[in-house]
C-alpha cells in the first residue's frame, strides 16, 4: 500500500460498506480488514474493473483475474456507471464512498446490481439494521462497530 493510490475495484466500494468480518477465507478477511483501515485515512484511489488490492488476499484470485470473472466486471461496471465514473479514475477514497452512498446505496440500488453474490443476505440484513446502530460513513467521529 505503497504507491501514490490504492487500486480498487468499483464494486468494492459498496464491498467495504458492508464487510463486517465475513469473507471467503480467514486471510481474505484479515487483509480486507487491513485494507479497509488504509482507507480510512482517504487516501487516493483509482478505480478499476480488474482485479485490485482486495483481490490480492482472495482465493477467488487465479493469476489476477477473478473466477467469477462475468459476474464481477458486470458489478463493475455498474457501479462506474451509476456514480458516473470511469475506469481508471483516480479520487479520494472519500469521494469516491460518497457516489456510492449517494447514488447507490442510499437510493436502494444495490440489489439491482449485486444482487447475484453470494454475500448479497448479509448486506441486505446489514442495511436493515437501524441507523444508530451502524457506523455512518459521514461521522468519522464514531467509534468503527464493524467487528462481527
Ligand atoms: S471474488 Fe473476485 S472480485 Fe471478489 S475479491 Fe475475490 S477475486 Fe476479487
Amino acid at each position: 500500500m505503497n504507491s501514490a493510490w490504492i487500486k480498487l475495484r468499483a464494486h468494492h466500494g459498496m464491498c467495504l460498506a458492508f464487510f463486517r468480518g465475513k469473507g471467503y477465507s480467514s486471510g481474505f478477511v484479515a487483509h480486507m480488514a487491513q485494507v479497509q483501515q488504509a482507507l480510512e485515512k482517504n487516501p487516493l484511489v483509482r478505480v478499476v474493473c480488474e482485479t485490485d488490492l482486495i483481490c490480492k488476499a482472495c482465493p477467488n484470485n487465479h493469476d489476477r483475474v477473478c473466477c467469477d470473472q462475468e459476474k464481477v466486471s458486470f458489478y463493475d461496471a455498474q457501479v462506474l456507471k451509476a456514480c458516473g465514473l470511469t475506469a481508471g479514475e483516480i479520487l479520494p477514497y472519500r469521494t469516491f464512498q460518497a457516489l456510492v452512498y449517494d447514488n447507490i446505496l442510499i437510493p436502494g440500488k444495490r440489489e439491482h446490481i449485486c444482487g447475484s453474490c453470494q454475500w448479497t443476505e448479509l448486506c441486505h440484513l446489514t442495511q436493515q439494521k437501524p441507523q444508530h446502530e451502524e457506523r455512518s460513513f459521514h461521522d468519522d467521529k464514531r467509534e468503527d462497530t464493524r467487528a462481527v
